[in-house]
C-alpha cells in the first residue's frame, strides 16, 4: 500500500499526523501535509485508510496495491495456468 497528500487541496489540518505522525508530517512553514513512508506497513493500513477517511478535503489518496508491494504480492501471488488448473480442475468457477 501507498498514500499520497494532494498538497493543493491539503487544508493543513494536522489531523492526518496527528493521527499517524510517523507517516505524515506538516511542511514548514505552510503546514501543508506530507508523507513520509514510501509504503505503509502492513500494520499499518486499517489506521491510513482510517486517517484518509477523515481528512476534511479528501485530499489522501490511498494506492492499496502496487507493482513495488512486495508483501501482497509474496502473500497471495496469483497461480500459474497450470497451478489454476491443478485448484480448479476443467475450470469451473463455483457459481451456479
Ligand atoms: S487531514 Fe487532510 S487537510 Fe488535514 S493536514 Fe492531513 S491531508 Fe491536510
Amino acid at each position: 500500500m501507498r498514500v499520497v497528500v494532494d498538497q493543493d487541496l491539503c487544508g493543513t489540518t494536522g489531523q492526518c499526523v496527528l493521527t499517524l505522525p510517523g507517516t505524515f508530517r506538516q511542511s514548514e512553514p505552510d503546514g501543508v501535509a506530507e508523507v513520509c513512508v514510501a509504503t505503509v506497513p502492513q500494520a499499518l493500513h486499517a489506521a491510513v485508510r482510517l486517517a484518509a477517511s477523515q481528512c476534511p478535503v479528501a485530499a489522501i489518496r490511498v494506492i492499496e496495491s502496487d507493482a513495488g508491494d512486495d508483501e501482497r504480492a509474496s502473500a497471495d501471488p496469483a497461480p500459474s495456468p497450470a497451478e489454476a488448473e491443478q485448484r480448479n480442475p476443467g475450470g469451473h468457477d463455483g457459481t451456479v
